[in-house]
Formats: C-alpha cells, sequence, structure tokens
C-alpha cells in the first residue's frame, strides 16, 4: 500500500512539509472542474474514521440531503486509536459528536462499523459487507456510493476506498471519492493524482460550520498527551487548513 507522506519529527517545523494553503488555493483557482450532478436517489456515504466524511465532503453530503437524495452513513472505525488513553470514553465522545454533526446536516444518524482504526487493512470482507448491506437496504433505489479515496495515502482511508471499488465497480453504481490527506502530501499539478476526474462542489454557511467543529475535534486529537508523543497537533492544523474551504474537490 502507497504511502506517500513523512511521519512529522519534533525537529521538523510545520512550514518543512505539505504544501501552504494559499498555494493550493491559487491553482485551484486556475483550473477549471465540472461541478458534482447528481443522477440518484439514494447516496451511501463511507469514512473510515468519524469525521472524515464531514471534512472531507460534508458540502457534498448536504447538497444530495438538500436535493432529496436519501444518505446513509456509515464509518467503519470507531476512532479508538486517535490517541491514546480511556479509549472508550474517546470512542463515546467521537460518536456523540458524529451524531451531532450528521443532525446539524439533516441526515440520518450514522451507522457504525465497530472496527478499530488503524487495523481497516485487515478486514476487507467485513468493510465490503458494511457497504453492500447498506446498498442492498432499498431495492430498486439509483444508489450512489461517497467514500475516501483509495489512493489518500493513509492505511485505513485506503482500505475502505479499495472496498468502495470493489462494490462499486461490478454494480455499476456511480462512485464519487473524497481526499483528505492528498492535500498534505502531494502539490499542485502532482502526477500521482487524476485531476482530470475531479468535480466540484460548494460548501454552505452551516455546512461550513459544522466543519469547523469536526475541524478542532480533529486537531485535538492529534493533541500529544504526554511529551513522548508524535507531536500530532502539527499534523492536525497543518490538513485542517486543506479541509475548511468554500469548495469541496472529489474524485468522480
Ligand atoms: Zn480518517
Amino acid at each position: 500500500m502507497t504511502r506517500f507522506f513523512p511521519a512529522p519529527t519534533h525537529s521538523q517545523p510545520p512550514q518543512s512539509f505539505g504544501t501552504p494553503e494559499p498555494e493550493w488555493l491559487t491553482w485551484l483557482a486556475s483550473q477549471s472542474w465540472p461541478q458534482v450532478a447528481f443522477d440518484i436517489d439514494r447516496l451511501v456515504v463511507v469514512a473510515a474514521h468519524p469525521d472524515d466524511e464531514i471534512l472531507g465532503a460534508g458540502g457534498l453530503v448536504h447538497a444530495a440531503a438538500a436535493n432529496g437524495i436519501e444518505v446513509v452513513t456509515i464509518c467503519a472505525s470507531d476512532g479508538h486509536a486517535t490517541h491514546p488513553g480511556s479509549p472508550e470514553q474517546l470512542a463515546n465522545r467521537r460518536h456523540l459528536e458524529l451524531d451531532a454533526a450528521s443532525m446539524l446536516l439533516g441526515l440520518d444518524l450514522p451507522r457504525w462499523g465497530g472496527l478499530h482504526s488503524g487495523t481497516l487493512e485487515q478486514y476487507p470482507d467485513r468493510l465490503d459487507a458494511m457497504i453492500t448491506d447498506a446498498l442492498d437496504d432499498r431495492p430498486g433505489a439509483r444508489n450512489g456510493l461517497l467514500a475516501v479515496w483509495d489512493h489518500d495515502g493513509e492505511a485505513d482511508h485506503e482500505a475502505v476506498g479499495q472496498a468502495a471499488m470493489r462494490v462499486a465497480k461490478p454494480r455499476g453504481i456511480q462512485l464519487w471519492m473524497y481526499p483528505i490527506w492528498l492535500w498534505y502530501w502531494a502539490h499542485p499539478g502532482d502526477a500521482n493524482v487524476p485531476w482530470h476526474r475531479v468535480q466540484t462542489i460548494g460548501v454552505s454557511p452551516i455546512v461550513m460550520a459544522v466543519k469547523n467543529a469536526a475541524a478542532r475535534s480533529f486537531a485535538e486529537q492529534k493533541r500529544p498527551r504526554n511529551a513522548d508523543d508524535n507531536p500530532q497537533p502539527i499534523l492536525g492544523s497543518s490538513i485542517t487548513s486543506h479541509l475548511l474551504r468554500g469548495t469541496e474537490y472529489v474524485f468522480g
């Protein structure tokens, strides 16, 4: 499985890795991108971790719901391993936060896959079954699938993306994929990224408010609990700067 980005270290300042957000904004605005168009009546949304879909594609999900499309969200893991200490408390909190975000966006409560984060690539069959079950819930529906990108550079994200590909392809289902870590490890025009597949959608003020709350929670999870932890807050604040744009970019 491909890993694109280096682990941060105490000696490496945040400016020394990742593309600064102003550079992304300038380049993205200089390109012309088609908009997402919906030709479905049901959208199954798959996240590896709580809030992946809010941060990566909250605008698309909200727009789908606003267009009368039934949205079903699955979160494959419960966020247990986001940082050390009191995993049950953290998982409960992550559940409550994602439930609240879903309600604010007018969505049904998410389904939980119950796997532990950091382990998803060990359970391809479970991931396939989660997605298949959700798709089969309403026979005859014109389903679409939205999953985290299968080349995102993070093991859980790629496991979920690959499961979505396996399920969607033979069924001929419209599949959108949202990147998260791409904005951290890639650079504008990066040859590792299928830019020709990009579609865009705007982010409304309500979605932006929900995204801001999710971004704060995300950055908090990356905060070290003691001096020996990896300095993950650097990573947290670096990536969230890319996920709070007024436009979302997904692969169609
Ligand atoms: Zn994630």
